[in-house]
């Protein structure tokens, strides 16, 4: 398949290849639509955000109110999505790469839910993935599987065929991984595309959990075997065809220069992979751009500002540029939607308990993560601030969704929001104390519509249907 035709797809306008999204039958809420910010064309600024407190003390996404997305739900908690944040988010990327080379990969494993991913490749996205479902579930939501990027430290063989199969791009990780893509390609009768992830060594200054291309991590190839794998790779001219170079640094990286830093060296190791002879065409920059999580009015960088720290280097080599962003695109489309099941102290501390937990959200418990929370109605006109604990029924001390939070003293039943739950939430949901995982809707056009069903007790009691 010619690179060409890889290529051409990013600088395509708005495709809308399968608009019968908004036709399918689908459960609409009655909701008023309060205000018309839905008629606004979508792709205005990315700065614009989707949720937003207005004068009336009200939390509103998209013209629609929160309180009122409450009522017309299955249950709480849920997650609540604008499509248009995400379709704004995606412009964002689109525009930062206009005149380059490029493929958008979206990480699906940030978030999974499949209408998001069908939005997202009709707006043009390719996709990365890190198993064979979700290879599976791309195929399933229409993106084209050679516009993806099959990555992880643990392939095995079989999720490797159908990589294959489909014609995917997939990163070379360690030695057993070549054998095993090598083996895959002969199994699938192909020759598979493949990408050296190198790890450049370069510290991202994030979390450790999210650290993923310094000397000590897990994932992808050191640098000092770099020839050891060329030698490799040109023993196996049949089965493999290396394309290109890989590296992904980590995640919730918020200084653009980390990414300038590991494209210089990556541009060095693609000199000299094209020194040897092979026709190397991808740089892959991978994802982890950070967001603004702490809602205090840091300025963050912008999808623009990470490639144009990139972009002359790109140009030179004329390369095609490849990124893999997750978070960037889908965190701050979603918040978690929870109802405060009550106010207790146990006098040295106050809690806010609301019936999400890290269950549906574990990004606070898993890396002490800062999500914003805030109430979505005006409290009670003689309600304090008061720090509290914001935190769930589950049978855990680690069961927070934020700790020492200065909030008004919420009423029973009110609604409380988890900001920035787009990506590493809902995907990370577990049944844990058999809380279901719970339902999702966004705003789309003015009205609340679910995109995913809530489980139930039922869809769990199936696992031993006839045992
Ligand atoms: C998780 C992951 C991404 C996405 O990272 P974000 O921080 O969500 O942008 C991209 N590439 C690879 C290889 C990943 O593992």
């Amino acid at each position: 398949m010619a690179a060409s035709h890889l290529v051409s797809q990013a600088f395509l306008p708005l495709r809308n290849r399968h608009v019968s999204i908004s036709s399918r039958s689908r459960t609409v809420l009655p909701i008023k639509i309060r205000a018309t910010l839905a008629s606004e064309p979508a792709t205005v600024t990315a700065s614009k955000h989707c949720f937003s407190k207005k004068e009336d003390g009200y939390l509103y996404c998209e013209g629609v109110r929160v309180e009122d997305a409450m009522q017309g739900a299955e249950r709480t908690p849920f997650y609540l999505y604008s499509k248009d944040q995400i379709t704004r988010n995606y412009e964002a990327y689109r525009a930062a790469l206009e005149g380059l080379k490029s493929i958008v990969g979206y990480a699906i494993k940030a978030n999974n839910n499949y209408k998001v991913l069908e939005h997202l490749q009709s707006l043009g996205s390719g996709a990365v993935l890190v198993s064979g479902n979700e290879l599976r579930l791309a195929v399933r939501a229409r993106f084209d599987p050679t516009r993806c990027i099959f990555n992880g430290n643990g392939k095995v063989l079989e999720d490797l065929v159908l990589a294959a199969q489909y014609g995917t791009f997939v990163n070379i990780d360690s030695e057993f991984d070549l054998e095993n893509i090598v083996m895959a390609a002969r199994i699938a009768g192909k020759q598979v595309k493949v990408l050296l992830r190198i790890n450049p060594d370069v510290d991202p200054q994030v979390h450790p959990y999210v650290a993923t291309g310094t000397k000590t991590s897990k994932f992808g190839i050191r640098n000092e075997k770099l020839q050891w794998f060329l030698d490799a790779i040109k023993t196996y001219p049949n089965d493999i065809k290396l394309v290109g170079a890989h590296c992904h640094l980590g995640s919730t990286i918020t200084k653009v220069d980390i990414f300038r830093d590991a494209a210089v060296l990556m541009v060095k190791y693609i000199d000299e992979i094209r020194a040897q002879g092979f026709g190397v065409e991808y740089l892959n920059i991978g994802g982890g751009l950070g967001i603004d999580y702490h809602h205090a009015g840091a300025i963050l960088p912008t999808p623009m500002d990470l490639i144009n720290t990139v972009r002359e280097l790109v140009q030179s080599r004329d390369l095609t540029l490849i990124i893999e962003p997750g978070r960037s695109l889908i965190a701050n489309t979603c918040c978690l939607v929870n109802k405060v099941t009550g106010v207790k102290t146990n006098g040295t501390k106050n809690f806010i308990v609301v019936d999400g937990s890290m269950a549906e959200l574990i990004r606070p418990s898993l890396y002490d993560a800062y999500q914003h929370i805030e109430l979505v109605s005006p409290p009670p006109s003689d309600a304090g601030v008061v720090t509290y604990d914001v935190v769930g029924p589950v049978c855990e001390s680690a069961d927070f969704l934020g700790k020492d939070r200065d909030l008004p003293t919420p009423t029973k039943g009110s609604g409380l929001v988890v900001h920035d739950a787009g990506a590493y939430c809902m995907s990370m949901a577990s049944t844990y104390n058999l809380k279901m995982r719970p339902p999702e809707y966004w705003v789309d056009n003015g009205s609340v519509v679910k995109i995913r069903h809530g489980e139930t007790f039922e869809d769990f009691m199936k696992f031993f249907e006839g045992l």
